[in-house]
């Protein structure tokens, strides 16, 4: 059967790669072959890292209203395709085809953005400073900028990084996942199609290799990671190194905090939807959920709703699909059977979950733990599969504590209807993204995406207008207009303006 490849966009043009080196894109609900995709050479890396640095020399230069009518333009396709776009996400990654859409359309909400870039990317002006002199600031574009992203987001984590860098007047070298670079690629041609000008928008494929290639590249500027600690941190140190601006968002282990005056259905819904909800395969998934004081008692209605959720090939829109890979659905069994050996309860194992007609796929049902410590290697790794961790504690203080000794700060929620509480958590927590009553409160582009601790690396966020200060340098200008007819051009020495 004809597998087709994925190409590489170098310079406007989408190419076959020379490499030898090539994986499968697997569909994880049935393990058919969708495509193949390179692991470009070292020589395409640089070949599209030039293409970039060529565009860049007119991309810069194109007028705000131009730059900006090219995103209009690309949302509008984003929507008019969102269809085939999810199908093709949900084909190669598994999600269900209403969370595809939902990948999608925390992108489309970035693209939005980028075209009101007219107004993101104005600098200050402060009249007067000295006797006739002003001072201003313009926030100028960088240069080729790169973009490296994870499996579990391949349409909204791309539109992240690449229409925020170009729409502030970079260009840009994409390294889409290896695992489900296929809606990524769809993504890129609608891209072209809006009208964004040949190698202002590059991808090259590939894994750790390409990724160091781009970290050493010494005509990259700045580059934006999305992905595990692990990896994030390697990237960090060595495109830093390579004198590089990084922004690195990274792995989770995600805290709800439940007090026992919430609303108890609204609540365990929340909870069950953030735990399982992707197969557990968000950054910002609830992996854990502190029950304080009488909250413990509500298990057994947890462990209800969630054995209710239904498990399924993505297409089917059950509640959640299969895992990524073979090797990730291995890993998280292999994690649940570790609990259970470090005597955590089990209340629910997904480990039994069989889908007719389906045998083949990586699914695993949702799994509870109640009874994890803090030694458990159940709670020291982000699991990233549908397996929530119950912990209990006395106090808010004491859940606080627990949230904040963790080493990942990327989201936490707490569930609540007192204000005080809430107020003293949002106050308290050293976590990034912080939910009251929300449980996966992921900013919309107005704001930025953050992190602390483990789970962020960089100062800048990405999108909102934070991301705006990172694709950009920042330039003072001071200046003063000499009339021809006053002052007396004397010399001056000493340090003033
Ligand atoms: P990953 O770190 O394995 O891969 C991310 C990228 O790095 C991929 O493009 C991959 O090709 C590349 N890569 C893999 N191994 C490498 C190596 N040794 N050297 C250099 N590059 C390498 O992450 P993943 O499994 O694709 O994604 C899941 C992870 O991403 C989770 O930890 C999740 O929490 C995290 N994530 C974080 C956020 C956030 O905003 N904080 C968002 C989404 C995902």
């Amino acid at each position: 059967m004809h597998v087709p490849t994925v190409k590489l966009l170098i310079g406007g043009e989408f190419v076959e790669s020379a490499s030898e080196t090539w994986r499968d894109v697997i569909n994880p609900a049935t393990q058919e072959v969708l495509a193949r995709v390179p692991l470009a050479t070292p020589e395409e890396v640089d070949a599209a890292v030039a293409a970039a640095k060529r565009a860049f020399l007119s991309w810069k230069k194109t007028p705000i209203g131009t730059r900006a009518r090219i995103f209009l333009k690309y949302q509008q396709l984003i929507r008019e395709h969102m269809q085939a776009l999810a199908a093709l996400l949900t084909a190669e990654q598994g999600k269900t085809l209403a969370d595809a859409e939902g990948d999608i359309f925390r992108g489309l909400e970035v693209v939005e953005h980028a075209a009101g870039i007219g107004h993101l990317q104005l600098g200050e002006y402060a009249e007067n400073v000295a006797g006739s002199v002003d001072t201003y600031t313009v926030l100028q574009p960088l240069g080729v900028c790169a973009g490296i992203t994870p499996f579990n987001f391949p349409a909204m984590i791309p539109l992240w990084m690449f229409p925020m860098a170009i729409a502030t007047g970079n260009t840009f070298v994409l390294k889409p996942s290896e695992q489900d670079p296929m809606v990524t690629m769809r993504l890129v041609e609608l891209a072209l199609e809006a009208g964004i000008p040949p190698g202002v928008l590059n991808v090259v494929h590939g894994a750790a290799e390409v990724v160091d290639a781009l970290c050493d590249h010494p005509d990259i500027k700045a580059l934006s990671f999305v992905g595990s600690t692990r990896v994030g941190t390697h990237v960090y140190q060595r495109a830093s190194l390579a004198g590089k601006r990084v922004q690195c968002m990274m792995g989770a282990k995600n805290h709800a905090i439940v007090l026992p005056d919430a609303n108890r259905a609204q609540t365990l819904s929340q909870l069950t939807g953030a735990a399982f909800g992707a197969a557990g395969q968000r950054c910002m998934a609830l992996s854990v959920a502190i029950l304080v004081g009488e909250a413990r008692t509500w298990i057994p209605e947890l462990v209800d709703k969630a054995r209710a959720l239904q498990v399924g090939p993505g297409r089917d829109n059950p509640d959640l699909g299969p895992l990524i890979s073979c090797a990730a659905r291995e890993r998280v069994t292999g994690l649940i059977a570790q609990g259970v050996a470090e005597g955590a309860t089990l209340e629910l194992d997904g480990r039994t979950v069989s889908v007719p007609g389906h045998e083949q796929g990586n699914f695993v049902g949702p799994t509870i733990f109640s009874g994890v410590r803090p030694q458990m290697e159940i709670y020291r790794q982000e699991i990233f599969g549908p397996v929530l961790c119950l912990m209990e504690a006395d106090t808010l203080e004491e859940a606080i504590a627990l949230v904040n000794a963790n080493p990942n700060g990327n989201g936490t929620a707490l569930f609540t209807q007192s204000g005080a509480a809430a107020r003293q958590f949002q106050e308290e927590i050293d976590v990034g993204q912080v939910g009251i009553n929300v449980p996966i409160p992921v900013p919309v582009p107005l704001f930025s995406f953050t992190g602390s601790r483990a789970s962020k690396l960089g100062d800048l966020g990405p999108y909102g207008k934070q991301v705006v200060l990172f694709y950009t340098q920042t330039k003072t200008v001071t200046s003063r207009w000499f009339d021809d007819d006053a002052g007396s051009g004397r010399v001056n020495t000493t340090i003033s303006l």
